[in-house]
This record gives structure tokens, sequence and C-alpha cells, in this order.
């Protein structure tokens, strides 16, 4: 596919203008030559109520054609006060990318469109999103729509602000609409998104202070991405801000954006689990507090935002237990302070293994690190940071956020097999030095890399920031877990003979999916109705991410800062549109014309 030198504005209106006509005519005839066969939408709320991609050019213009777009939308245009139309390469083709607006039934939409031309020139749509932006009659309380404050400054006698402030956290008389559970940033961007549109929202959390996710973590932690990839919603980071964020200027910020964005949010409280009550539409939850304080509430919505990691994985490892030192899960590691001049084995090699492998090896500690399976290594800079490319174009931060939620699953495989391709030749030296020390590399299925490492399992791979070059120079030792023959009292005993001596044993080895945390808060049976979290489904989306689930009421939010800035305006929007009875609930959707999409024709 090729673009043609034109006007690319107007080609992108032209484009549009079509669109719009033959959707209003319901003509399929008019509707396929707009699209490629090889083409993808993906609507995210605005048409269809659903985050669905479907795929290739019948089963596009049949879901658009056959009543999926029965929201009737309208006003189709460039949209004059976004970052105009641009020649721009996505997953290595050459397109027109034009931002768009219009009217849905129930809101505003905007969109983008990815246009390439035909053997004979002719644009069509290579991609396209649609996408709810806001509920009619229901914009966020920003900018001109901002609270006045006068509740609290014209009665002088009356409770001010903070007396506003400290009642409303305090839920004495009365639910939150929306519980959210978890205060990490997943949190935070769901609760702040839903605090806007007026949902009465309260976030619990068992760490003791704001930013305990990130505080207790290893001593040297800085984020992985660049700042600019990493804003909260409403609330962008300093520019002032260095490049990578440490972590407990970050976990320093949540405190603050809490304040800031006025957050209900109760640290030091568990979220015990509940049940939840067709007939009243709302859960039965138990909060305990760290003091033994049970409270029970009833919320009609619970979003779990308890990251991707939930319960630790700890695999059975046959005569580990003959092992006399200690031995503990990633997960309760904190500090190599306390091993200096001890020996530990470190199994995993995802990026808790080789941080607290460095971490330790930093303190004094003579590290072993066990690889257990194939793993990709990317350098942290630059290869970790190509995906991000974008963030650096110069468009703002909200249109590079609709961008990339304008990549259809299909489109971002392409992209990232590119991309670690191209981290491969960039990494190759240290990949290299690697296999000289038996280091067994993996590039993810396909060649797709990190990114669907992390989007299918939540892990696999190591970002360098400097244990890789350890491992290559033998300041830590590297031996497969193929080798280790038993655990014996001091250590592990290799094939050879040789006993690897050990006084700790760190278990690197993951987590559990998010449908055992399910289970535990909830139960089997509604496990069962909710089925795989994470990982993408049929309809090509992230199953059960930042949409309704099967269980009414049960919602989840998790990913990096960027999707969960990007994703939690769209959770806030449907659990708002069900608040208002605008989104009817499972069944009552068919009814109301919004049939099943056709199954993905070219799913990936
Ligand atoms: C070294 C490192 C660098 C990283 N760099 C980046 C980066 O640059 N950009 C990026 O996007 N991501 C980065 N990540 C990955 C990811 O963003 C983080 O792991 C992040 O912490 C996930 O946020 P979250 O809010 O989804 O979950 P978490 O931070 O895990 O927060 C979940 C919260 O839920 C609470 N919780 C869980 N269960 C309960 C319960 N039953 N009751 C009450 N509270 C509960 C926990 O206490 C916790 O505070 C990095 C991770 C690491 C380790």
């Amino acid at each position: 596919m090729t673009t043609p030198q034109i006007d690319i504005a107007a080609a992108a209106a032209q484009w549009l203008a079509q669109f719009e006509k033959a959707l209003a005519s319901s003509d399929e005839a008019l509707l396929r030559p707009l699209f490629h066969a090889d083409s993808h939408w993906r609507d995210v709320l605005a048409l269809t109520w659903r985050i669905r991609t479907v795929s290739g050019q019948d089963a596009v213009v049949r879901a658009l054609g056959d009543g999926i777009a029965r929201g009737a939308p309208s006003g189709f245009a460039v949209d004059p006060e976004r970052t105009p139309p641009q020649r721009v390469t996505r997953a290595g083709v050459e397109a027109v990318e034009a931002i768009f607006r219009f009217e849905a039934v129930d809101g505003r939409g905007a969109g983008v469109v990815r246009l390439t031309g035909d053997d004979g020139g002719t644009l069509k749509a290579w991609t396209l999103l649609t996408a709810l932006e806001e509920l009619r009659g229901h914009a966020e309380k920003i900018g001109r729509q901002r609270a006045t404050g006068e509740a609290y400054a014209r009665d002088f006698r009356g409770p001010n602000w903070l007396d506003h402030r400290k009642a409303a956290a305090s839920y004495v008389d009365r639910d939150p609409t929306v519980l959210v559970v978890g205060g990490g940033h997943a949190g935070l961007s769901a609760a702040a998104r839903l605090g806007q549109l007026g949902l009465d929202t309260l976030i619990v959390d068992r760490w003791p202070r704001i930013g305990d996710n990130w505080r207790q973590r290893y001593h040297a932690l800085t984020l992985h991405n660049q700042v600019q990839v990493n804003h909260l919603p409403y609330m962008p980071f300093p520019p002032t801000w260095p490049t990578y964020i440490p972590k407990d200027k970050l976990a320093g910020w949540f405190e603050h954006y809490v304040e800031s964005l006025e957050l209900n949010y109760w640290p030091a409280t568990e979220f015990a689990g509940g049940a939840y009550d067709e007939r009243a539409g709302r859960w039965r939850v138990t909060l305990a507090g760290a003091d033994g304080a049970r409270r029970e509430t009833a919320p009609r919505h619970v979003v779990l935002a308890t990251g991707v990691s939930g319960i630790p994985y700890i695999p059975d490892i046959p005569t580990l237990g003959e092992f006399r030192g200690t031995v503990m899960h990633s997960s309760r590691y904190d500090d190599g302070a306390a091993w200096e001049g001890k020996r530990a084995l470190v199994i995993g090699t995802g990026n808790s293994g080789h941080d607290i492998a460095q971490d330790l090896q930093s303190s004094g500690a003579h590290v072993t690190l066990v690889q257990r399976s194939p793993t990709l290594i990317v350098n942290v800079e630059p290869s970790a940071q190509l995906p991000y490319a974008l963030y650096d174009e110069g468009p703002p931060l909200e249109d590079c956020d609709l961008i990339t939620a304008a990549t259809p699953l299909a489109v971002a495989r392409q992209t990232h097999r590119l991309i670690t391709e191209r981290a491969r030749q960039i990494d190759r030296p240290l990949l290299e030095r690697l296999e000289r020390v038996g280091f067994r590399l993996d590039y993810g299925e396909d060649g797709t890399g990190w990114q669907f490492k992390y989007l299918t399992r939540g892990g696999g791979y190591y970002f360098n920031v400097g244990c890789s070059d350890l491992v290559a120079d033998g300041k830590i030792r590297l031996v497969q877990f193929g080798e280790i023959e038993r655990f014996v009292a001091d250590g592990a005993r290799l094939s050879s003979g040789e006993v690897v001596a050990a006084d700790l044993i760190v278990l690197a080895t993951g987590w559990k999916g998010q449908e055992a945390l399910v289970r535990q808060l909830f139960g089997d049976s509604v496990a069962r109705r909710v089925g795989p979290v994470w990982g993408f489904g049929p309809d090509q989306e992230l199953r059960n991410m930042f949409r309704r689930t099967p269980q009414p009421g049960l919602w989840f939010i998790a990913g990096s800062l960027a999707q969960c800035r990007i994703y939690s305006k769209y959770l806030a929007l449907q659990i708002k549109a069900i608040e208002l009875g605008v989104l009817p609930r499972g069944q009552e959707l068919a009814a109301r014309g919004y049939a099943e999409a056709p199954a993905s024709a070219a799913g990936d």
C-alpha cells in the first residue's frame, strides 16, 4: 500500500464525507469501496457500547452496515482543534492519518482514520477508530465546566472546603457508588476520571501510606519509560522532572494527586471480598482496617485495580524443602543490605529476578541467577523506548493517546515485530555476550517482543538497567535450572556434582493471573462467570479489561501508566452511562439494536 502525493487534508475530508453518506444510507455498496481488503475497525464505545475490533473488509462493512452503527453517527469532519491530518509511517506502512470528530447517539465522538492508496491510487481506510469522548449532557467537570466552589465560599458560617472534603471521604452515612480496590496508578486514574464525572468513588489500599506500592520497591528503582509517556490523567508531571522518575518521587506525586484531585482514599484498608446482590444491583463487601476493624459497605460497582500480578506464584520445586536457608518469593524481598557478604540464588530471569539479583550484588552478596526459561532482554535505552516514539513526535498528549487507541491488535503486532527486530539489532553486542555465558534468549511469540509478552502473560522479559552486563561479565553467575539436580541443606547441587552454596533463595517466579484473585475475593461462581482476565480474546481485545465483564458491577483496570491513563476514561464513561441508565445491561443491549459484531475475519 502506498500513499499518493495529494492534498491530505482534502483527501481525509472527502473520505469522511463519503463515509458518513454510506453510513446514513446503510448501503454496503457505498461502504465497501471505502475500505481495503485488509482493514480494521476498532470501536471504543461510540457506536456499539463495546470495546472491540473487527478485521477484514467484509466483516468491517457488515459490522458497520448491519445495525451495529445504529447510533446514527453524523457530523464526521476533520477536527480543526486537534493535530491536522499528517503523513505517517505506522507498522512500516505509509499512511495519511487524520483525527476526526463526530456525533453519536449518546454523545460526542472522536476517531482516527488511516488512509492508504490502492493499486489505482484511490485512498481507502486501512484502520478506523471510533471512540466516545463525552456523554451528552455529562461533560467532565473540567475547564469551563469546573466546580465554582460557591457551596463553601459564600456561607461564612457553613462548612468550608476542608469540612466538605472530610465529610466526603468519611462515608459515615452513605455507601460509595464505586469502590476502587488498589491505589496504584491504575486505581488513581480510574478514581480521578470517575470523580470528574460526578461519581461518588472511594479507593481502598492495604498499604499504610499512599504511594507505598512504589516506595516499598527496591532502593534504586526508577521508572523504565520516559516521563512524557507516564503522565496521570488531568495532572501532568512538571516539565522540570527527570526523564526517568525515581520511585519515591512518584510515590510522593501519588499523595499530591490524591490531595489535588480530591480523591477519597482509605489507606491501610484491605478489601476482603464480597458478594453481588443481583436484586439490589449492589455488592455487599467487607473492608478490614489495619487495626482489625471490619466495615461492610454496598457499592454499586467494584473496580479491581490490584495490578496485573495478583497473588505470588510459587511453583512446586521438588527438594527445595531440604534447603535450610531463607526462601522468599520476590514480592517479599525489599533490600539487599541484610545480605552483604552472603550467598544468594535468585530463581527466575524476568524483571524482578534481574533487579533483585542486581540489588543483592551491589549490596555485596555473591549472587547466582538461575534461568528457568528463555527470556527477552532489551536495553532500557534506547531499545525499550522505541514503542513510545509517537510521544516524541509532537502531537499533544491526548492526540497521542487517541492515536495509540487507534491501533488494532493486528497492526500493533506488526509494529512490535518491527520494533523487536530493530531492538535486536541495536542490542546485538549485549545479546551476543549473554549467549556466550549460556543465557537463553527469546523474542516473544512471532517475534512480537516484550510488549506482547506483557499483554499476554505479564512478564518474561527484562529491561536491562545493568544486570545483564553483570551476568555477561560473570559478576553474577548464571546457572540453568535444568543443571540443578536437587536442592540440599546449604544450596543447590548441580548435575556436575558441584554445590552452589546459598544462604538465601529468592523465587522470582511470577504471579498467578487475576482469575485467582477473583476466586479468592468473590468465590468460584463469580470467577467462572468472569473467566480469564488479561491476555487477548477472540474479539482482539484484552479480556475483561476496562469494559463490562460478565459479572455486573465488576470491572478491571491494569497495565502501564499510559494504558491506564487512556482506558480509565472509557471505563469511567461506561460506569457513568450505567448509572444514568444510558448504557443498558447485557441482554437489553441487543434489544436496543446493538447486535454482536460478526466474528473477526482476519484476526491476527
Ligand atoms: C522497576 C519497574 C519499573 C517500571 N516502570 C514502568 C514505567 O516506566 N511505566 C509504566 O507504565 N509501568 C512501569 N512499571 C510497571 C507497572 O506500571 C507497575 O508495576 C505498577 O505498579 C502497576 O500499577 P497498578 O496500579 O496496576 O498496580 P500496583 O502498583 O500493583 O497497585 C495495586 C495496589 O492494589 C493494592 N491491593 C491489592 N489487593 C488489595 C486488597 N485486597 N485490598 C486492598 N488493597 C489491595 C496493593 O496494595 C497495591 O497498592 C514498572 C515496574 C517496575 C517494577
